[in-house]
């Protein structure tokens, strides 16, 4: 596996290639999407780029967790050709100023949390594509928005590149794979499980009560062009945890 760090040192190639956009702190979540994408590719890339344009100024940016060691080990093993890490300078160098607004998908639920954090994401996704020339990229079902607004992106900008959404990895007692897992202490992370557990019920009323002991965000209906999801985001201490459970409509 080769690590690239710089747009210019990034291979040529000539088969098809698999992108993985990611933010590190590899976990099985990650690993499905990899395995994923080398099923289907000649070329695997995963990106490492905790992208600071989708993070608000209150947010955990600056403490994001970080292993860069460890992610590039569970890379190789995974299969993946190249791990492409730019530095923030590079993707927004100074002087940069064109953002990507998906419009009203990335205004609500999570957007009404997090502004401008779908224009982030669109965004670094529009580079990412741009400088990778993917045939495919894979994103995970857990952020059922942002696959979405990742798919309206492809439609509205006629890219050439197909999305792919794996399904969402969960750990043994239900809760969803997160990098921001690591926050939680023993006590939140059981706090936390309230959060599948209400999903699990496909019912938004009876969801809602089960989570009624958390601060929760939003716990909604939402159709995402055509995918009907019950999703929901909630705090628990410093954390903000999201996850959500398809109702009808395909996931990839
Ligand atoms: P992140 O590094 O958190 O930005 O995530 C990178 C990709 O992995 C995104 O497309 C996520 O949706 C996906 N992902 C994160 N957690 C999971 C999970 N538990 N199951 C499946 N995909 C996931």
């Amino acid at each position: 596996m080769k690590v690239v760090r710089s747009i210019a040192e990034l291979p040529e190639s000539d088969g098809m290639v698999g992108l993985v956009p990611t933010m590190g702190a590899f976990h099985a979540g990650h690993l499905a999407l990899f395995a994923a994408a080398r099923e289907e590719n000649d070329i695997v890339v995963a990106s490492l780029f905790v992208n600071p344009a989708q993070f608000g100024p209150a947010e955990d940016l600056d403490r994001y967790p970080r292993d860069e060691e460890r992610d590039t080990e569970l890379a190789e093993e995974a299969g993946v050709d190249v791990l492409f890490a730019p530095s923030a300078e590079e993707m927004y160098p100074s002087g940069y100023a064109t953002w990507v607004d998906v419009g009203e998908l990335g205004q609500r639920l999570e957007g009404e949390f997090r502004p401008d954090h779908f224009r982030g994401v669109a965004t670094v996704c529009l580079k990412l594509f741009n400088i990778v020339r993917p045939t495919r990229a894979y994103f995970g079902q857990k952020d059922a928005q942002q696959a979405a607004v990742v798919k309206q992106l492809v439609r509205d900008l006629n890219l050439e590149l197909e999305i792919r959404v794996v399904p969402t990895v969960r750990d043994e007692d239900g809760l969803a794979l997160s990098s921001r897992n690591a926050y939680l202490s023993q006590e939140e992370r059981e706090a936390a499980l309230a959060l599948p557990r209400a999903l699990a019920t496909k019912d938004v009323d009876r969801a809602r009560a089960m989570l009624a002991g958390l601060d929760v965000d939003y716990a909604e209906e939402a159709n995402f062009n055509g995918q009907r999801v019950l999703a929901a985001a909630v705090r628990i201490g410093k954390t903000r945890l999201i996850d959500n459970v398809v109702l009808e409509g395909e996931s990839t």
